[in-house]
């Protein structure tokens, strides 16, 4: 559906040179609502799996409290936990209200950003984001950043840990779509270009943070200095512990 909706909208534009109408906005919107909304239900997914180690794929998505499969309807973003009145199809257990609340979130902070962006030219961004036809790579690349932020945030909130796969994702998305989409022929040294320019100051930005991360890196190795929050510490034991219970609190009271 949302594929399909950008087609169409896609097809409706005009050409690069003539200005967008509000009729192309609001498509833009919409479109940007219910992929967000989308992306969040992805990253409830993430959410929960990725610090209890489960796979993001499999099972496919699942009842917690009487682990029947969920309809498409049901997987709906936002709307599938309204219809449903907040309660499993199955069993009738309660379903957090979290997922469609995560769900919203991501889907107003695209809708949001797009607008700040490319409707009311604010934010320290705003000088290189003039038309969404031209600069949704761009968009695209910080979207995934704030879903990244957002998804690490709310793991970090529940068990006061960062999966360090989220980072290192994230860097490996970056570093690619930068080599892609930087054009040093156009560059305006924007805060955005990898290159190595007199007006760029990124690139020696990101030249010195890369020779500190080698150098921590080599250190770590030498064991002249520890990693953060080894697995056995005192502290982290009774940050488990808590942890464990409150896991089992919310499974016994049918939120998870
Ligand atoms: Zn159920």
């Amino acid at each position: 559906m949302i594929a399909s909706l950008l087609y169409c909208s896609l097809a409706a534009l005009p050409a690069a040179q003539n200005p967008l109408t509000t009729a192309h906005h609001v498509i833009f919107i919409v479109f940007l609502f219910l992929l967000g909304a989308s992306i969040g239900s992805f990253l409830n997914v993430v959410v929960w799996r990725l610090p209890r180690g489960e796979s993001l794929s499999h099972p496919p998505s699942h009842c917690p409290n009487c682990n029947h499969k969920l309809a498409w309807k049901d997987n709906i973003p936002i709307f599938g936990w309204i219809f449903l009145g907040g309660k499993c199809r199955y069993c009738r257990n309660p379903i957090s209200p979290r997922y469609p609340i995560v769900e919203f979130i991501t889907a107003a902070l695209l809708v949001g950003y797009y607008v700040i962006f490319f409707l009311l030219h604010k934010g320290p961004c705003s000088p290189w984001f003039t038309d969404f036809r031209n600069d949704w790579p761009a968009f695209g690349l910080l979207m995934f950043m704030i879903c990244g932020l957002l998804a690490a945030s709310l793991i970090d909130a529940e068990t006061f840990t960062i999966p360090l796969q989220i980072p290192w994702f994230m860097a490996v998305v970056g570093i690619i779509v930068h080599t892609i989409i930087d054009d040093p022929r156009t560059l305006r040294g924007t805060p955005n270009s990898l290159n190595v320019s007199p007006n760029s100051i990124a690139g020696p930005l990101a030249l010195g943070g890369g020779i500190g991360l080698i150098i921590s890196i080599v250190l770590f190795l030498l064991g002249i200095i520890p990693q953060s929050f080894a697995e056995g510490e005192p502290a982290l034991e009774v940050d488990e512990d808590e942890y464990q219970k409150e896991v089992a609190r919310a499974k016994a009271a049918g939120e998870t």
